[in-house]
């Protein structure tokens, strides 16, 4: 194994692999490790990502991995009133993917590319000279390594542990993250399998929401994700929601996952001398419905520039480095912030409250496109429009809440 690498990369997650494929595009001698056997197992996914990010990826749906084509959403209500949301017409579909078949692909592009991988290796520290970041030191099937770089790209996930190590703040309360659970089921007797349903209410998943997302004519991920300070586990809420729901009669498990997922802003500082977090690891997944795949690909063109000019320039200070952050914050910042407002908005309600906003779009008051700007933050103006005459309280709810 080579010494002396331009970038070491920790975590071969979405956001790992693409940086390192970004990285060595640009020339860049790029190790990625991560202690995993496998890449792309155990997911721990509901696998859902939206054909945007697959654009700004530069990839093409691949049958390979693009599992089943998903052109809406059936929202439903606590007393059950399904909204269908058409997202084809409104220019956003997607894929509930194959993960760990994706993740495989976009690892033999990055070795295409020049980067280099290291399974099995779990990275035990950092190797630390003069206050910046000058490589790691991992376990590599019971060998100790002492691997150097430049930079290290601290993509190591949900419970990063990289960044806490250089000094970086990534605490993550409880409160602020959910957690998730997820049976991969054959046998489901799907209401659409091209749309993904998603089932609200306190006593279905207080916080979050039941997902069943469709990965063919009767195969589905049908998860749960809730607030991660629950008295309860997101296995009783899911295990709960199944048997009292007939439609999963016939249907059994053919996966089991779970992990937790980070509802929250992103972290305060992505960078330090010689460091950087992305994806997970740097919170960078939208707070309302958790996904976090896209940004994270998304990251790794942007991350790779500037390590290029850090390198090129011979100053990877933290200074330089935060031109990474700028760059992600200008673009994803206050959009998510406002996502985040929304869900601590909804997180106030309670299922009466649900139950007549979904009134005033299954009579027709507002379209039910609202729920994807929702989804970026935006729209709360045009519920409380809609449910004035209704439900005026709440109208007055969120015209407090929007001026905060
Ligand atoms: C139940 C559930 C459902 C979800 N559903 C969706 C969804 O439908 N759509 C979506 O977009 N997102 C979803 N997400 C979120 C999504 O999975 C994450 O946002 C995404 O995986 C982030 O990618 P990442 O590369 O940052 O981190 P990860 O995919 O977590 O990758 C981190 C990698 O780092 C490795 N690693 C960690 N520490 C070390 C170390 N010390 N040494 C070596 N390797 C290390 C790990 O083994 C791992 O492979 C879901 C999450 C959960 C838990």
């Amino acid at each position: 194994m080579m010494n002396d690498w331009d970038v070491i990369v920790v975590g071969a997650g979405p956001a790992g692999i693409k940086a390192g494929e970004e990285l060595a595009k640009r020339r860049l001698k790029t190790l990625v490790i991560d202690r995993k056997q496998e890449i792309g197992a155990p997911k721990r996914c509901g696998e859902g990502l939206s054909d945007r990010w697959v654009t700004v990826s530069g990839l093409k749906p691949d049958p390979t991995w693009a599992r089943q084509y998903i052109n809406g959403a059936i929202l439903i209500s606590p007393k059950g009133k399904k909204i269908v949301i058409d997202s084809e017409k409104m220019g956003r579909t997607g894929y509930i993917i194959e993960r760990k078949m994706f993740e495989k692909f976009l690892a033999a592009n990055a070795i295409r590319a020049g980067a280099k991988f290291l399974l099995k290796t779990n990275v035990e520290d950092l190797v630390m000279e003069d206050g910046f970041v000058k490589g790691v030191v991992a376990n590599n099937m019971g060998d100790t390594l002492e691997l150097r770089s430049k930079v290290v790209v601290a993509a190591d996930g949900v419970d990063s542990r990289i960044g806490r190590m250089a000094g970086l703040n990534t605490l993550l309360p409880l409160a602020e993250m959910d957690s998730g659970f997820q049976y991969e089921m054959a046998g489901v007797d799907l209401l659409d399998p091209h749309k993904m349903e998603l089932y609200f209410g306190k006593s279905v998943a207080p916080r979050g929401y039941v997902w069943v997302f469709p990965k063919g004519e009767d195969v589905a991920n049908v998860g749960v994700g809730i607030s991660g300070t629950d008295e309860k586990t997101a296995r009783e809420y899911l295990d709960r929601w199944l048997e009292n729901n007939k439609r999963f009669e016939n249907a059994s498990i053919i996966e089991v996952n779970a992990g937790g997922i980070p509802v929250t802003k992103p972290v305060d500082e992505f960078v330090g001398n010689g460091i950087l977090l992305t994806g997970d690891a740097a919170r960078m997944v939208n707070p309302i419905h958790g996904g976090g795949m896209g940004t994270a690909l998304e990251a790794g063109g942007m991350l790779a520039d500037v390590i290029k000019e850090a390198i090129e320039e011979n100053n990877v200070s933290k200074e330089k480095l935060k031109k990474f952050q700028d760059i992600w914050m200008e673009k994803h910042g206050k959009e998510f912030a406002n996502v985040l407002k929304v869900r601590h908005f909804f997180e106030k309600l309670n299922d009466e409250q649900l139950e007549a906003i979904a009134d005033i779009v299954v009579k027709g008051k507002i379209s039910p496109d609202v729920f994807v700007e929702l989804s970026h933050g935006q729209g709360l103006g045009k519920i409380a429009k809609g449910i004035i005459k209704s439900s005026p309280s709440i109208a007055k709810l969120i015209f407090e809440f929007i001026k905060r």
